[in-house]
């Protein structure tokens, strides 16, 4: 059978009972901001079982992203490390990575909520320039915050952000990063009622881990079906890099329930040492952090600090509260991959495949390749995200 009939359509199962994965998720507000994140959450509520809304959403995701992605048997990476590697394309959706799953079905959102304006967040400018794209593409107006140092470092996607008509808004506040960005988007949205705040990982208060897992789910729903086709059975074990969580909810979705499938997350380990690290799940401990119950990287003092990692995408101290759920009850594994690790992949993917993996994915492959290099099972690997953005940053060759 072709790919093309693989039929695309997001199917999250809602394991939450309003937003709560166990003891983790929820809504940590206050109490101005709790209007507003009710009304996105009833607009999400009354969406995500309608049948001509998944219609409409599943049109622009085949028309517009280029849906379903394919999945790809890599042949030779697969010889060189003895078993077999699947990868699940999402680096070929239009802008190149998995992050336009999410900002396609929040636009609509928006648009059925009758929305004037939308508001969000970047760090590296990858989830500002999906937002930015709808936006141009259904004639809303948009504000990207994003922190002075980010602004500084990612003026290619600065320029994409104004080029496609987008306001990018630079905050000086804290250490003008990601985490500030998403004060200052919170914040613009409590006192614009007009605004629809586009949330870019599976993080926040509810409703957003729940409005995230949902649409990314199409991720794992395709490949499912992809792998059972190409293959003739389920994978012996799923593996996604893990930044705010969102492509590996995507992808591990669909394999929850199938509990002899294994699934792992790499974290943007940096240099794996408290301090120096993105790797929340593996160095971090539960706290109130940016509006969830989740983990969290913490100082001594148990504050909140900052991260670090050589991938953009990674490089944020909190992280999906599903994931802190399914790490605790055993259902995920998850494991810190270091920046060496992560780049040492860049390569091998590149030069084995023809296939320039963003520096974020480059930790799945990291992650796959140490786990289960000559154990002859078959892996299905999410290549989040195309890396043409690393060339220049990376030291290559
Ligand atoms: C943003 C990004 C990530 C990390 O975000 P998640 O929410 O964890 O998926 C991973 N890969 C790429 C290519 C990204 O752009």
């Amino acid at each position: 059978m072709k790919t093309n009939t693989i039929i695309t359509r997001p199917v999250a199962e809602m394991l939450t009972h309003e937003g709560l994965y166990g003891q983790y998720g929820g809504r940590y507000v206050p109490p101005v901001l709790d209007p507003a994140l009710s009304r996105v959450a009833s607009i999400f509520d009354e969406l995500a079982s309608n049948e001509l809304f998944i219609e409409k959403l599943v049109e622009y995701l085949q028309q517009y992203t280029g849906r379903p992605s394919p999945l790809y048997f890599a042949q030779r990476l697969s010889e060189k490390y003895g078993c077999k590697f699947f990868l699940k394309r999402e680096d070929l959706n239009h802008t190149g990575a998995h992050k336009i799953n999410n900002t396609m079905g929040q636009i609509l959102l928006a648009k059925h909520g009758n929305y004037k304006e939308i508001v969000a967040e970047t760090g590296a400018g990858q989830h500002g320039v999906a937002t930015a794209t709808v936006a141009a593409m259904f004639g809303l107006k948009c504000k990207i915050f994003m922190g002075a140092v980010d602004v500084e470092r990612q003026q290619l996607n600065v320029n994409r952000m104004k080029l496609l008509g987008a306001e990018v808004v630079t905050t000086e506040m804290g250490t003008g990063t990601l985490k500030d960005a998403v004060d200052a988007a919170l914040m613009y949205f409590i006192e614009h009622p007009d605004s629809y705040y586009l949330l870019g990982s599976q993080v926040g208060p509810d409703p957003y881990p729940r409005i995230v897992g949902y649409f990314q789910s199409v991720i794992g729903y395709e490949a499912r079906q992809q792998i059972l086709q190409q293959n003739g059975k389920l994978p012996d074990a799923v593996v996604a890099c893990i930044g705010g969580g969102s492509n590996a909810i995507g992808i591990f979705s669909a394999f929850l329930n199938d509990l002899e499938v294994q699934l792992l997350g790499g974290e943007g380990g940096g240099n794996c040492v408290p301090g120096k690290t993105a790797a929340t799940l593996s160095f971090g401990k539960p706290a109130i952090f940016q509006g969830t119950h989740s983990y969290c990287l913490q100082d001594e003092n148990n504050e909140p600090c900052s991260s670090y990692s050589i991938a953009a995408g990674l490089d944020y101290p909190g992280i999906s509260p599903q994931h802190s759920f399914l790490k605790d009850s055993g259902r995920a594994s998850y494991f810190p991959i270091s920046d060496m690790e992560a780049v040492e992949a860049f390569k091998i993917l590149s030069k084995t495949e023809g296939i320039i993996p963003a520096i974020e994915s480059s930790h799945a492959i990291a992650l796959a390749i140490k786990q289960f290099s000559g154990s002859g099972k078959s892996i299905l690997i999410n290549l989040s995200g195309r890396g043409d953005k690393d060339v220049d940053r990376l030291e290559i060759f």
